[in-house]
């Protein structure tokens, strides 16, 4: 199933068009994508068995690039990220492969739609395509091999990072530099972790202006998504609605010779295989 935030309703998006969820189910779920993600077996279940009427025939394709889309969940209480999670990302980074994930924080202040447009702050603006997972169900120390039960579902994120304050001082510092307006875009929308067979093999890939820069799959990922929600919940519980950004593959614009920078005008589009693909305009 394929959850969506459109116009600030939650949506669920077939192949054959929109279903209202709030109306359709008669009041019987929320128009908040925040509660559906709290009760998404119970949604899931409605959808299957109730068979709703599909009202805007509106298909997935049709649906990328609009501007309706908003986040696929607006108030998650913890938003984690991860650095250097991708063999050939270390590589060209210059970096040793950590022996444990490396953890930092994306302001919550930061997260818009999928769609929405990027205000360049600086000459040094990065881009960075990332799978994105959202937490379904509490949990505190699952195992490694239950970790991805507590897996809500998946969606395309991108990590805008300002190269310059993630690299001033010592030691870096990455919370604050991934934290500018607008630079947590995700969507565009949920898919249920039942239609994702193995998150750790799926085409992740990001170009700007039509050129790709990033091409890379997920199982290049140095801690895979399992092993990342088992290690966070060993330190901190994870609740319904959580987001976990799971690292940039390489090709980032620091890493191109000559290093590549977004500025206003320039138009990135992040696709992951399975789960669609968002489009952000620089201005
Ligand atoms: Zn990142």
């Amino acid at each position: 199933m394929r959850l969506a935030n459109l116009a600030g309703r939650s949506t669920i998006v077939t192949n054959d068009g929109l279903i209202d969820v709030a109306t359709s189910s008669q009041g019987a779920f929320s128009a908040s994508v925040d509660k559906c993600i709290g009760q998404l077996d119970k949604l899931q279940k409605w959808f299957e068995t109730a068979q709703p009427q599909v009202g805007d025939a509106l298909t997935p394709e049709e649906l990328f690039g609009d501007p309706r889309l908003g986040p696929v969940v607006t108030s998650p209480q913890q938003i984690f990220a991860i650095g250097i999670n991708y063999r050939h990302h270390a590589e060209e980074m210059g970096r040793a492969l950590p022996e444990e994930p490396m953890v930092f924080t994306k302001f919550i202040s930061a997260l818009c739609g999928p769609n929405d447009e990027l205000p360049v702050p600086s000459a040094t603006t990065d881009f960075e395509v990332e799978l994105v997972v959202i937490i379904g169900a509490s949990a505190r120390n699952v195992l490694e091999e239950n970790a991805l039960n507590a897996v809500a579902g998946y969606c395309v994120g991108q990590d805008f990072s300002e190269r310059t304050l993630q690299m001033k001082g010592t030691p870096a510092q990455f919370s604050l530099a991934k934290s500018f307006r607008h630079f947590m875009p995700i969507g565009p929308w949920l898919t249920t972790a039942d239609e994702i067979t193995n998150p750790n093999k799926l085409s992740i890939r990001c170009g700007v202006n039509g050129v790709e820069y990033q091409n890379s799959n997920t199982d290049d990922m140095v801690f895979g998504v399992a092993r990342l929600v088992s290690y966070l919940s060993n330190i901190v519980e994870l609740r319904p609605g959580d987001v976990i950004f799971t690292g940039s593959p390489h090709g980032v614009g620091v890493a191109q010779t000559p290093p590549l920078f977004l500025k206003p005008g320039d138009r990135i589009v992040s696709e992951i295989q399975g789960l669609g693909k968002i489009e952000n305009l620089a201005v």
